[in-house]
């Protein structure tokens, strides 16, 4: 059957605006208007802030500046290279001002990966923070990058600026009598077309691609959850309301993942929020944080609520901090357990915990809890989104009905339009309008979606993606490994770890044989290789097992539910 929400009506998303135009030029009815002068942005440690006007002028002038200096122009593509800033969304939206595309990607990257995302997104321009400095000019030195295309969010602290820095930039291009640039202006359904951003997810299968957003898509996406949640409710009283006037949420979760991107600072600011902008998530920091800055709203991964029910028993000082203020906590990106949520519900009784579920090739947000809701529903992933439907594919290819398992195909406005110069992979998952999840799900006639398993290759650690197709590829150049396969194991923490089965060469075995020591020591060798040149969530934490041939069905195709069996059995006897 075919599922469709079952929440308020969603109105045409406008499909001829650009980001910053819908966010920053446009009124929208689905939009509360912000009854009090709250800041969009503050910076977390500083206290800095800006307002909307501020913003809007900010964003000209950055873009008046990156015209005049490096000519940047429209469907350039600016790769983000940062943690998070208070000037990350003005760069943003400064690009899209020029048509310019954004591609967001994760600070922690070592060179490596970052080179694999200039190249793969071809990216022209550099912008990056002084901390993720030495990594990015060397990414760009390998890449044919000029280093007078990297450009700085903030100044160096030493003093003599070598780069240009967002400030300066900005500061400059106000100077300037009349806009340099000229901005694109869509025509009716453009929008759907002209891209966005270029973020980067491996799919159901390979290595991480770099999925095309158009601006249409978040737009919808941030418009579905507004009409979702009701955010325009100005005929409830004002205690009934998810979203208050004052009302302040914390951005730990990076911008560059797409869940930070399109729920906690699109949606967010056009909800009426402050957003308090956290650069690197530290636990007892953000407890800090929600009493200072006075959060009523938390966007959160798994992974964060463990730390906060565990924290909480184990570590009674760190309830002194005052989380009063707190409403709202929003939880995804990776499965949350019902023992879990009901834990947290324990622990903080006055917060409601809502669980979303999307995917960076749906711009986000699929399901989430309606607003009708007044508590989670442990277990529960939340309900279809306005404006989204869903097909249920049972393993025979046929459609499921209510309470039948089987893989998610969803479609939607929200939709992302393709892997970026991937034919192969954007017709394995972009099916006629369709985006095939990977994920196995099962749909309640109340419309409740629950999230069983995961059905494709990549899992998440810290609700971080791991393509375990990247990882085998790497681990083959290891000179004792002759073939291998990658799996998640759970923990606890975690979600899930990787776990590497190794076949040896014909001359690691035999090393082994006549010395098991030699067994260890290339087992660390090999965790080493990873660990040198992977970010930290990539590491062979669940340990490398060797095996006499990786399981193979005829076709080559790893068998990898053979081997997640054979890891439990390995686990339990750990
Ligand atoms: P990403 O593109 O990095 O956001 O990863 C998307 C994937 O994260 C989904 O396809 C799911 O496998 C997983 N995911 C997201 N939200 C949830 C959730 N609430 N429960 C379980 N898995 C989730």
């Amino acid at each position: 059957m075919l599922f469709k929400s079952n929440g308020p009506a969603l109105l045409p998303p406008p499909d001829d605006l650009t980001i910053p135009q819908f966010m920053l030029d446009s009124f929208h009815p689905a939009r509360p208007v912000r009854e009090d002068h709250s800041p969009w942005l503050i910076d977390d440690q500083s206290g800095k802030s800006y307002h909307y006007e501020q913003i809007r002028m900010r964003v000209h002038g950055l873009a008046n500046g990156l015209t005049s200096r490096w000519h940047l122009k429209n469907d350039d593509v600016v790769c983000i290279y940062s943690p998070n800033n208070i000037e990350y969304p003005i760069a943003i939206w400064a690009c899209h001002r020029i048509g310019a595309i954004v591609s967001g990607a994760n600070p922690s990257y070592t060179v490596d990966e970052l080179v694999y995302q200039l190249k793969t997104s071809r990216a022209t321009i550099l912008i990056t923070h002084p901390v993720s400095l030495p990594v990015a000019r060397e990414a760009a030195r390998i890449t044919g990058l000029s280093p007078s295309n990297i450009i700085l969010l903030e100044p160096t602290s030493s003093g003599r600026q070598e780069f240009a820095f967002i400030e300066e930039l900005a500061t400059e291009g106000l100077t300037f009598p009349k806009s340099l640039y000229v901005e694109p202006r869509l025509r009716s359904g453009e929008g759907k077309t002209k891209i966005a951003f270029l973020s980067f997810s491996s799919g159901t299968t390979g290595s991480p691609k770099a999925v095309a957003i158009p601006h249409y898509a978040p737009i919808s996406n941030v418009l579905q959850m507004a009409t979702y949640q009701e955010v325009n409710q100005y005929q409830k009283p004002r205690e009934k309301r998810r979203f208050r006037p004052g009302d302040v949420c914390i951005a730990v979760l990076p911008f560059y993942h797409i869940y930070g991107l399109v729920v906690n600072l699109h949606w967010m600011i056009f909800s009426g929020l402050s957003i308090v902008v956290v650069p690197k998530f530290n636990f007892i920091e953000m407890l800090k944080s929600i009493e200072r800055h006075k959060i009523t709203h938390l966007m959160l991964v798994p992974p964060q609520i463990v730390l906060l029910c565990k924290t909480f028993f184990q570590q009674p000082e760190t309830r002194k901090y005052d989380l009063s203020r707190l409403r709202y906590c929003m939880v995804g990106a990776a499965p949350l357990s019902a023992e879990l949520s009901l834990q947290f519900e324990k622990l903080l009784p006055n917060v409601v915990l809502a669980q979303g579920y999307g995917m960076t090739e749906t711009s986000t947000t699929v399901t989430m809890l309606p607003s009708t809701e007044p508590r989670g529903i442990a277990g529960c992933a939340g309900r279809l989104i306005s404006g989204t439907e869903a097909k249920v594919l049972k393993p025979d290819g046929s459609l499921a009905g209510y309470d039948e398992e089987g893989e998610l195909m969803v479609k939607g406005p929200q939709n992302a339009l393709r892997y970026q110069n991937n034919e192969k992979a954007t017709k394995e998952t972009f099916i006629d309008g369709w985006v095939r999840t990977g994920d196995e799900v099962l749909i309640k006639e109340n419309g409740n979606v629950y999230i069983v398993d995961r059905l494709k290759e990549i899992f998440k650690v810290r609700g971080f993606q791991v393509a375990p197709a990247e990882l085998e590829g790497h681990l083959l150049e290891h000179p004792d490994v002759a073939d291998c396969a990658v799996i998640g194991v759970p923990d606890e923490y975690s979600g899930d770890v990787p776990l590497a089965f190794v076949t040896l060469t014909g001359d690691a075995a035999k090393r082994v044989k006549e010395n098991p020591a030699e067994g260890d020591r290339i087992k660390a060798s090999i965790k080493k290789h990873v660990s040198d040149v992977k970010v930290k969530y990539k590491w062979l934490e669940g340990g490398v097992e060797f095996i006499d041939a990786i399981p193979k069905n005829p076709s080559g195709k790893l068998l990898r539910r053979l081997l997640r069996d054979q890891a439990k059995a390995i686990i339990a006897k750990r």
